[in-house]
């Protein structure tokens, strides 16, 4: 019998107002194309780019939440490569020192490590349209990205499916990304091998682009498929880059897999290290206080989720879907304080029932109606009174 052995890699836009390394406007909702560029996110000769701190401080913030070892210094490198979308030749990313290093999170009482998490610019959009004619769009050329990188500890597709969502929950927690799938702010790849439990890793195959939990569950499980197959058959997996043909719900070759070296890359000559850790006697420009982003963190999902549990003695299965959302979090914490203003109202039951309904008449309409709980017009307190009721 094989199993699977899978890591993940996720990128997420960083919710800044303006790009990474230039002042041109980063919003995601722009329609019209090239809109928001400049000279330098254009990469034209001679312009210099100018490290936006407020992305180095979401990196932090969410590598501090992971439980990562934090690098001193920022540090970013040049990966070099020919595309159409990528103006300068080059994406300026993170090489031998990301920002953050060997975290952990939990899904399922088991632990995943995180390798890392670095910072790196995004590139621009090609457009193909039907007359066979592709078109670019430098909008999301040099939007800040946040890639990380697991260690190979997942075994299941569905383990897989698990932590990407916490993941995304972290990250909005964080506030460092809205990390919505459908609108490409968080992105996966899948990395996976088979062996024989017990025996050493396989050849690994890596499945790009992955837009949603639900693709990422089935690309893995094709895979499982596809390479036990082989496997079985006495051949071997070949190493090699593949996409998720959505239509034919199978998993394609795209290319064989380039390497590190392919890449030529090399320290970022242009931007200056900026410090990372305690700023007594440096400027603004020269550090990133990780004490007052350590002060800044978040209640993060599993310690709300146990709070919620002890607190106000909710059932685990329904405080899981609480947490699900901060939005939907915050909402129950006003209902329970609506209720507990309400003298005769603070008994655990009465909580119980609110996050009861919360989870399933109300969720049912919001979803029925597409409401986003944070533009819902029921108030907590309209809503504390009808449970009451
Ligand atoms: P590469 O050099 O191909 O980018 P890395 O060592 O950087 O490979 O790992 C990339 C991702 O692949 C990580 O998420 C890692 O956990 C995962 N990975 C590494 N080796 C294997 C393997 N044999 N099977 C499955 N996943 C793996
Ligand atoms: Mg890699």
């Amino acid at each position: 019998m094989y199993e699977a052995v899978i890591g993940l890699e996720i990128h997420a836009q960083l919710k800044t107002d303006t790009k990474l390394f230039c002042d041109s406007r980063n919003d995601p909702d722009e329609r019209h194309p090239n809109m928001n560029v400049c000279p330098v996110c254009m990469g034209h000769p001679g312009t210099l780019p100018v490290t936006n701190k407020k992305a180095v401080e979401a990196v932090v913030k969410v590598g501090l939440a992971l439980g990562c070892s934090i690098a001193q210094f920022s540090k970013f490198d040049r990966k070099n490569y020919f595309y159409p979308d990528l103006p300068k030749g080059y994406q300026i990313s993170q090489y031998d020192m990301p920002l953050c290093e060997k975290g952990v999170v939990r899904v399922s009482a088991k632990d995943i490590g995180i390798t890392r998490v670095h910072l790196e610019e995004d590139t621009g959009r090609l457009v193909h349209d039907a007359g066979g004619a592709s078109l670019v769009d430098f909008n999301r050329a040099g939007v800040p990205l946040m890639e990380l990188v697991t260690e190979p500890d997942i075994r299941t597709a569905e383990e897989a499916a698990e932590f990407a969502k916490k993941i995304q929950m972290i990250f909005q927690y964080c506030e460092a990304s809205d990390a919505n799938m459908e609108k490409g702010q968080m992105r996966c790849e899948v990395n996976i091998s088979m062996r024989k439990a017990g025996e050493k890793f396989g050849t690994k195959v890596e499945i790009k682009n992955l837009n949603s939990f639900g693709v990422v569950k089935d690309a893995i499980a094709y895979e499982i498929k596809r390479q036990t197959a082989i496997l079985e058959q006495g051949e071997k997996v070949v190493q090699e880059t593949r996409g998720w043909d959505e239509h034919n719900k199978a998993t394609v070759s795209q290319r064989t897999k380039e390497s590190a070296h392919d890449y030529r890359y090399f320290p970022e000559p242009d931007l200056p290290m900026m410090r990372i850790g305690q700023c007594d006697g440096l400027t603004d420009e020269e550090c990133v206080n990780v004490d007052l982003i350590k002060a800044g963190l978040p209640e993060l999902p599993d310690q709300k989720k146990e709070r919620f549990v002890k607190q106000f003695d909710v059932p685990e299965k329904d405080a899981d879907i609480l947490i699900s959302d901060k939005h939907t979090a915050a909402f129950f914490e006003n209902v329970v304080s609506e209720l507990f203003s309400i003298a005769s109202s603070q008994d655990a039951v009465t909580i119980r029932q609110a996050a009861n309904y919360l989870n399933t008449d109300l969720r049912k309409l919001l979803n029925e109606t597409g409401t986003p709980i944070s533009e819902m017009l029921v108030t907590a307190e309209n809503f504390a009174e009808l449970i009451i009721l």
